[in-house]
């Protein structure tokens, strides 16, 4: 459908060869920012407003104001810890790898996502791959119960770090449990541990039940903040054929 000619590398004149991959399908991961997009509480609601309209000046320019992290976005390990790498200090390849798909929507309300989401995927769980955990919970994204998502367990996080990955991503608002008055949470015991490696988080994640096919291609390249703590995401998973 979207076909892409790259030349490969060759030592030879002539010899080079002509690789076609064909980009088969892409699937949206991203929530919508708009004013109603959710945040955690009390971070920047995003706005988008006219700054210039054909109407007056001849073209359309938005204004836009937002959080580093409204909306689906990647945390940098910077985020929790004050001397840790900033979003620009990152490698790139830590945002596009092959996703290997988690089913833990099991976990439920709340639910920790303990080792046992990850038996039998340990021969996919290598350096280089984006670990996303499927919850579901981006069901209720837009609802009060967003907020009571599921999260991965802190030894489960750090067998992860352990075989190698670096690129975490889940479809709710939080990897940790997000706490409130009912729960006091855990003090954000995954975020620190991926931090500690300079490994990169994705949050809001959505639509992970459409990645029907296998190795997707997932990109959750950021915006090029400067000296960021994150940034906002169009995450997508793309069906490669090469
Ligand atoms: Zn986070």
């Amino acid at each position: 459908m979207y076909p892409v000619r790259l030349k490969s590398d060759a030592k030879l004149p002539g010899m080079q060869q002509l690789v076609t991959m064909r980009i088969q399908a892409i699937v949206d991961l991203s929530v919508v920012v708009n004013a109603n997009t959710q945040v955690y509480p009390e971070d920047p609601v995003a706005r988008l407003q006219p700054h210039s309209t054909i109407a007056r000046d001849g073209f359309n320019i938005l204004a836009v104001s937002m959080g580093s992290q409204t909306g689906t976005h990647v945390d940098a390990p910077y985020h929790f810890d004050e001397s840790a790498a900033k979003l620009d200090e990152l490698p790139l390849a830590r945002f596009v790898g092959t996703g290997v798909v988690v089913d833990a929507r099991a976990a439920g309300i709340r639910g920790r996502i303990t080792w046992d989401y990850f038996v039998g995927l340990e021969d996919q769980l290598l350096p280089g791959v984006i670990v996303l955990l499927h919850t579901g919970w981006s069901a209720h994204y837009g609802t009060e119960n967003y907020f009571n998502n599921p999260f991965l367990d802190a030894d489960a996080c750090a067998r992860l770090i352990a075989l190698g990955v670096r690129t975490f991503g889940i479809d709710a608002l939080n990897i940790d449990e997000t706490p409130d008055d009912d729960h006091p949470g855990e003090g954000f015991p995954v975020h620190h541990l991926i931090a500690d490696v300079a490994g990169v988080i994705s949050e809001n994640l959505t639509n992970l039940q459409a990645i029907d096919f296998p190795n997707p291609l997932v990109s959750l390249l950021p915006i090029s903040f400067e000296a960021a703590d994150g940034a906002p995401v169009r995450a997508v998973a793309m069906r490669v054929q090469v």
